[in-house]
């Protein structure tokens, strides 16, 4: 049946926020409060959504926030005087500071300045240096999160070819990167790329972080394919507003052994992450679990 191919992140997402739960509630016995500093400048409208919908996940598995609401006219000397102050709390496990940042704030310098282990976010360049190196470090969360899936279709991905389409630094170059890791063959396309419908269609694993609607159709998958659609593109159909991924769903259900869903697939699983990485770091900087 077709919707049998569906990877249903919603359901993934909730299974993964109930195992944190668990582990938050026994940290809790031994005295430990899992803590998310979210800093957020200016009032961009998605930003202040994203910042909320975080705080409710935290919320719902019994991680403690504390929120800093920074004008969007704050100079860069603030913001880093606030990121030392949360590096240096005990009580703080993660930081997260909500991108983008407004004009005039060096995004990077602002990264670096978090301590690499409460970094929840993966960014710190030591931990994307680490994750290259295979070494076990917090590793960012949307890339991680459509590992999940994927190893939720399929445990051992040993030998698989995968296609990721895109190279930022916050998807592609990670999922790469994780990939590797998972003894895939890895092939990275980007805009550059010639011939990308050929390099799609040698993919057993086809990975779309493009941020072009529905770019990817049937006739670029090998059969069988199992595909992540991490694109979230806002398209006018039939007259309203919709949500579409990089991948024409319809259009290439018939062909793929399994795939992502947009909304409801990799989107869910970018939160749980976050709360994932929050208890490992807590769970690190109590010595609890060996991370570097
Ligand atoms: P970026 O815009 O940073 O990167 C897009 C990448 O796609 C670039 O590497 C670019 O290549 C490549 N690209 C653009 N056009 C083409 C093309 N025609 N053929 C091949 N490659 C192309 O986007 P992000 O990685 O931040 O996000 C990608 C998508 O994922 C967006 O839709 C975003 O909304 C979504 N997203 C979803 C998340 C979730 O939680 N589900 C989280 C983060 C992002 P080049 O480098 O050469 O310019």
């Amino acid at each position: 049946l077709a919707t049998d191919k569906r990877i249903d992140g919603k359901a993934i997402s909730a299974q993964v926020l109930s195992e944190v739960a668990e582990q938050v509630g026994q940290l809790q016995a031994q005295g430990v409060h899992p803590c998310l500093a979210v800093v957020l400048v200016g009032d961009d409208p998605a930003s202040q959504v994203y910042v909320k919908n975080k705080l409710l996940r935290a919320a719902e598995v019994g991680i403690l926030s504390v929120e800093h609401y920074l004008p969007a006219q704050t100079s860069a000397e603030t913001l880093l005087s606030l990121i030392e102050t949360l590096n240096e709390d005990a009580k703080v496990h993660g930081i997260l500071v909500q991108l983008p940042l407004p004009q005039g704030i060096d995004e990077i310098q602002v990264l670096e300045a978090i301590k690499p282990i409460k970094d929840v976010d993966g960014f710190h360049s030591s931990n994307v240096g680490g994750l290259s190196q295979g070494r076990s470090v917090l590793q960012p969360c949307t890339p991680s999160g459509c590992m999940r899936l994927l190893n939720q279709v399929r445990a051992d991905l040993s030998g698989m070819h995968a296609v990721v389409v895109g190279r930022s630094n916050i998807v592609g170059k990670p999922m790469a990167a994780l990939l590797l890791q998972a003894n895939c063959t890895v092939t990275l396309v980007h805009s550059k790329s010639r011939d990308i419908k050929s390099l799609c269609q040698m993919a057993d694993i086809l990975v779309a972080a493009v941020g072009r609607p529905e770019m990817i159709k049937q006739d670029w998958l090998k059969p069988g394919a199992i595909v992540i659609d991490v694109g979230i593109n806002r398209v006018e159909k039939e007259g309203r507003s919709r949500l579409v991924g990089d991948v024409d769903y319809a259009d290439v259900l018939d062909k793929v052994e399994a795939i992502t869903p947009v909304p409801g697939g990799v989107g869910p699983m970018t939160i749980a992450m976050l709360m994932s990485n929050t208890l490992a770091a807590a769970q690190k900087q109590h010595k609890l679990l060996s991370i570097s």
